[in-house]
């Protein structure tokens, strides 16, 4: 068993990553789990199957994405040599059209007619209604109220697309009561539609799905790297919400001699419950969203308030394989705050011409400090999306005249 590769050996049947993960939910929705899973066992591990995800990744989504040498940005930090993994040229902008894809692909498999999902700032509601106007697939996408007013362009995008967005009202009427109404919707009709997560989180098997269909990200740049440079990059890193850009990442090099790092959103950089929303680094091992994780949680158990620059990445919990790993000592922990992240995002603006997402800037915060610690080492980035969403907030909260 152990020298099978590191993919194939976890989860277990059940769904865990030692102590992590599982699916503790009631009956009838654990009993469509199962479906799921085989479906995504047999299914989704068909030549037919695989075929068809590749040919869509070519031509639809424009993969392979590039590697690219930021020898600018490498320069002005005096450090490791520092490439990017360019997520942000996947159609939609983001990494998250990969797992989409993927689940709706499987859905149409199974004749399914509805994609159901909750969305935050709306990124992952805007790459599942492109997946089922691709596939003709209905889409029915539950979001807070609060989120609706606040992230207007991503509203438009998603019934440009063809979805209908549910407006969430109850609660804070944000994510977690997004996730509770969409997971309520799906349970009204597990038959004819599907429930589609947005990251490495939820109850099994979409940590693993998603993962295995993130996996491209790192397998592509792996090879990628290893034909500009003749070797393997000493450092990969990644930005970590729920983690499914940085699975991605990690699972092209988790067998390899590489170190991994996942760096956190530290968000004010307090370390104050509410302040931040890095799970790894400040929680505990708890139960959320039907899956066993460390979360961040209050003194009874309810997910805490959690803050981040990054809209993305604000999740008080975090994909079970990232808790497994880190506790095996396999990944490395990292942080940035909220004005590291604003100053990456201008740094990768003004000396390389590339607009980064917000969540991704925190990997590239970390970056640029790692280099100057390691300036013979070369360091890998996944670019996990671009920063044309995040461009009005930052330019009226973080001016260029004082931040860039
Ligand atoms: C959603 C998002 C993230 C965070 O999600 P993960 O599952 O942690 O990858 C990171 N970057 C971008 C651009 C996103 O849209």
């Amino acid at each position: 068993m152990a020298d099978k590769p590191y993919l194939k050996r976890l989860p277990d049947p059940k769904g865990y990553y030692g102590e992590y993960g599982g699916a503790a939910l009631p009956p009838d929705l654990a009993a469509e789990m199962e479906k799921i899973d085989h479906a995504y066992r047999t299914i989704g591990n068909s030549h037919d199957f695989i075929l068809r995800l590749r040919d869509i990744r070519k031509h639809f989504q424009g993969r392979p994405t590039p590697v690219y040498y930021a020898k600018r940005l490498t320069d002005s930090v005096g450090g490791a040599r520092i490439y990017l993994k360019r997520e942000d040229l996947n159609h939609t902008g983001a990494h998250k059209l990969n797992h989409c894809m993927g689940e709706a692909l499987l859905a149409s498999y199974l004749g399914k007619r509805k994609l159901i999902a909750e969305t935050g700032a709306g990124q992952h509601g805007v790459a599942l209604a492109t997946a089922a106007a691709y596939f003709g697939l209905e889409c029915e996408i539950y979001m807070g109220e609060v989120d609706i007013a606040k992230e207007h362009p991503n509203v438009i995008r998603m019934k440009m697309l063809g979805a209908k967005v549910v407006p969430v009202g109850f609660g804070q009427r944000t994510l977690k009561e997004a996730v509770d109404a969409a997971f309520e919707a799906y349970m009204q009709d597990p038959v004819t539609s599907m429930y589609a997560i947005g990251s490495v989180v939820g109850p099994h098997p979409f940590p693993m799905m998603v993962r295995d269909f993130q996996a491209v990200v790192g397998i592509e740049a792996r090879e990628q790297f290893h034909s500009m440079t003749g070797h393997l990059p000493d450092h990969v890193m990644a930005c970590v919400g729920g983690g499914s850009n940085a699975m991605g990442m990690f699972a092209g090099f988790i067998d390899d001699p590489v170190d991994l790092w996942g760096v956190e959103p530290l968000g004010r950089g307090t370390g104050k419950l509410g302040d931040h929303a890095a799970s790894l680094r400040y929680g505990r091992p708890g139960l959320i969203h039907g899956f066993t994780t460390m979360t961040l949680a209050d003194d009874d158990g309810t997910p805490a308030a959690v803050h981040s620059v990054a809209s993305g990445l604000d999740y008080p919990g975090v994909g079970p394989e990232h808790a497994y790993l880190f506790a095996q000592g396999r990944t490395r922990l990292a942080g940035a705050t909220d004005e590291d992240a604003i100053r990456a995002f201008y740094r990768l603006s003004r000396l390389e011409g590339i607009i980064p997402a917000l969540e991704s800037a925190h990997a590239l915060a970390f970056a640029s400090q790692l280099a100057v610690e390691h300036p013979n080492d070369s360091i890998l980035v996944n670019l996990s999306g671009r920063g044309d969403k995040d461009m009005d907030y930052v330019y009226e909260n973080y001016p260029p005249e004082t931040w860039a």
